[in-house]
């Protein structure tokens, strides 16, 4: 089934805690959900970047078979750039700069062959961007999205509103205290439930997943990695996992939607150990299916237990 997406698209730096840094790299919530995802299903992206968009990125992902008929290349304005830096635990990480830029203006039209999809994920942008892409799928079989630290604080109404509209919704922990205002992870879920959609994830880190459902609750664990180089996009590579299954088997039932979380856990693990997208670019999906079934023998608990 056809899968959809809008986020940003970024001109990134990043600085990791051993003294590591990747200045101006392709980056967004977009790409790497389209990257991912780009190993399930063909994945189309809606999005705008600014004149300044280096040409090389381009070559970069057209790697991926991801439809770009989608991604304008706006005159007169500018790439959305963002620059982070990791604290030692790799997992927790400060903003330094984040220019808006062309994600603070309009979403761009809508292809007209894009409008068959049935499968739409809203990754971390404006979430009014969001809005006007969920309003063109009135009739799409599975609406999920993400959203970041400042958006909540700077777009809390519309946020609330796009919440109401939505299947499903993928936050980190601390997004989810800082939208709910509960620290414990399940009360949390459950306050974002009560907002509106069929389904949360919170995503823990190193710490794996809880998926709270209206009709069950599934927890998993992170794959254990040992080479964490850059967790940049681990969260829209989880996103681009779990949907890229799910549209691929067209089934959003709850253990569907648990299996669809290991798949992202697989790729996560992968983004996390290189840079940008460039451990991504080495991959294929036997990769990550053989990565799946190592997985899934760390996950047997043997019964009866
Ligand atoms: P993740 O690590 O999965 O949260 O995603 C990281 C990506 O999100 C980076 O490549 C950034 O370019 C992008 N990003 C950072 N801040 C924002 C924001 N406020 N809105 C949209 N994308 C963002």
């Amino acid at each position: 089934m056809s899968l959809i997406v809008t986020g940003s698209v970024g001109i990134d730096t990043v600085e990791t805690p051993d003294g590591q840094r990747a200045d101006d790299v392709l980056g967004g919530s977009s790409i790497y959900f389209a990257a991912g995802a780009s190993f399930f299903t063909k994945v189309r992206l809606v999005a705008a970047v600014g004149e300044d968009f280096p040409e090389h990125f381009h070559e970069q992902f057209n790697r991926f078979d991801v439809c770009t008929d989608g991604l304008e290349k706006r005159e007169g304005s500018k790439t959305f750039r963002w620059h982070g830096r990791y604290h030692e635990n790799m997992n927790d990480r400060d903003t330094l700069a984040v220019e808006l830029n062309v994600l603070g203006e309009a979403l761009p039209p809508v292809p007209e062959h894009y409008k068959d999809s049935q499968y739409v994920f809203l990754a971390n942008t404006h979430p009014a961007g969001q809005l006007a892409l969920r309003e063109q799928f009135p009739q799409s079989k599975l609406v999920v999205a993400d959203t970041m630290d400042l958006w909540i604080e700077t777009e809390p109404g519309l946020l609330k509103d796009l919440l109401t509209k939505i299947d499903g919704f993928v936050l980190n922990d601390s997004e989810a205290k800082q939208l709910t205002g509960e620290s414990n992870v399940v009360k949390a879920a459950d306050a974002v439930l009560a907002m509106g959609p069929t389904f949360v994830v919170v995503k823990k880190g190193e710490h794996g997943a809880i998926l709270r459902h209206k009709e069950g609750t599934g927890v998993l664990p992170a794959f254990p990695s040992d080479q964490v180089v850059d967790p940049t996009g681990a969260g829209d590579s989880f996103a681009s996992g779990m949907m890229g299954y799910l549209s691929a088997v067209d089934d959003v039932s709850v253990d569907s939607i648990k299996r669809a979380m290991a798949y992202g856990t697989v790729v996560a693990s992968y983004t996390i150990e290189k840079f940008s997208t460039d451990r991504l670019s080495e991959i294929d999906r036997s990769h990550i299916d053989e990565r799946l079934e190592t997985f899934g023998s760390h996950l047997d608990i043997g019964a009866g237990i």
